[in-house]
């Protein structure tokens, strides 16, 4: 280690370079300092917010209140004095600006599956007769082609797997709905939400938007590109905790004929006139469905409190910034060949990960793990990197980037 250059990583770069270069880039880091709105263990770089959030500092104490006080204490006057009943909207509205959804328009609760069903057979309904195709991301998280096709089943239509690429070509007067990841799970690939939305308008199609891995990493924009129905979970970039409720987005141009399939009480105009017949709720409201976990539902509003003064342009600025980092320090550490990268190298083409496609990548997370560097692993040959701004920084992305090299070297 005398000799600085036998320490050259092979891209050219030395480590004490890139070292430097990360220490300056945090230095400089306006959302540096929101790290501290969050517990992480010492010594672990945390790559994994893409699958589940960090804990936010003030969870803790505010669940144990929820148990203690509302629950052990005021017990079912918890229901009415306004706080619990009315926690589904509430929440909704905080997350909203996330999103870019004005208040009214979406409703926490149950998780993105169940969300997905009532959003996939909502759309079928606001669709109408006539329509026979459902086109729905080739390359989907799993959950959401299942229920894809039982929704499908359930309103008569066809699936249609089709790229997202494709879209535009696929879509016809037939379309019914189109069901699209904002971005890829697998490969951190962003698509571009505000063509393929007029795409499908142009031609009368409903769209449906996943926003799990994008919502809390970059700019959504769904009023300002007039999605129609969206749905994400709120455990990964959101930090709720594991399993937190989901959302549902109605626009407000299609709260009055939102029909759900999933007509519970809490979706009732009077759910405390306990009638026999169905009458919907106005607003997002008719998106829910039966009594909210309210413990998780609480928790999610206190993480939420992590993004007070925080701009999602700054989060999305500072997110390029560091997975083209992590990417030029993987360049320099690791050796050529080693991996490749199945993320975009555009950044119009690229969300808040970093995917590298290697042998044996189970085997490498794994060994990473164990060194301290947490992102995980999807099969067959994915090592998956998540990079959340509010609490990874510029010398985590390089660490992370040298832990690797070292277990190819
Ligand atoms: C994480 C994720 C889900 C999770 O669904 P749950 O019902 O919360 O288990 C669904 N869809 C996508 C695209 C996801 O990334």
């Amino acid at each position: 280690m005398s000799d600085p250059t036998a320490n050259a990583a092979p891209g050219g770069s030395r480590p004490a370079d890139l070292q430097a270069r990360a220490a300056r880039l945090d230095a400089t880091d306006e959302l540096a300092k929101l790290r501290d709105r969050f517990q992480l263990p010492d010594g672990v770089v945390y790559l994994d917010g893409n699958s589940l959030g960090a804990l936010p500092t003030g969870v803790a104490q505010r669940l144990a209140e929820v148990v203690t006080r509302e629950w052990g204490t005021s017990l079912i006057g918890s229901w009415s004095d306004g706080t619990w009943w009315t926690a589904p909207e509430r929440i909704g509205d905080k997350l909203s600006p996330l999103i870019g959804a004005a208040p009214g328009q979406t409703v926490v609760g149950d998780s993105t599956s169940v969300n997905l069903f009532k959003a996939l057979v909502g759309a079928a309904r606001l669709a109408g007769p006539g329509r026979t195709r459902m086109l729905v991301d080739a390359a989907t998280f799993p959950t959401d082609g299942y229920i894809a096709g039982s929704a499908a089943r359930m309103t008569g239509l066809t699936v249609v797997p089709t790229d997202p690429a494709d879209i535009p070509a696929a879509l016809g007067e037939d379309t019914a709905v189109v069901l699209l990841n904002h971005a890829d799970y697998r490969t951190g690939r962003l698509h571009d939400l505000p063509a393929l939305t007029r795409a499908a308008h142009a031609v009368g199609a409903i769209t449906v938007w996943d926003l799990c891995h994008s919502a809390g990493a970059l700019p959504v924009g769904l009023d300002a590109h007039a999605v129609d129905l969206a749905v994400g979970c709120t455990y990964k970039y959101l930090n709720g905790g594991p399993g937190a409720p989901a959302y549902l987005y109605i626009a407000a141009r299609h709260q009055q004929a939102f029909d759900s399939p999933l007509p519970g009480w809490n979706g009732h105009a009077d759910p405390f006139a306990m009638t026999p017949d169905y009458a919907p709720a106005a607003g997002a409201t008719r998106g829910r469905v039966g009594t909210p976990d309210i413990l998780s539902m609480l928790a999610l509003e206190s993480a939420l409190d992590a993004w007070d003064g925080v701009s999602i342009e700054a989060v999305r600025a500072k997110s390029l910034a560091l997975t083209d980092f992590f990417l030029e320090c993987v360049a320099a550490y690791v050796p050529e060949g080693a991996v490749e990268s199945v993320t975009p190298a555009e950044h119009a083409h690229r969300a808040s990960q970093v995917s590298l496609r290697t042998e044996n990548a189970r085997e490498v997370m794994a060994e990473l793990i164990s060194r301290g560097v947490v992102g995980d692993f999807r099969a067959p040959d994915v090592l998956r990197f998540g990079f959340t701004p509010l609490y990874v920084g510029f010398a985590d992305a390089e660490r992370a980037a040298r832990t690797l090299g070292h277990i190819f070297g």
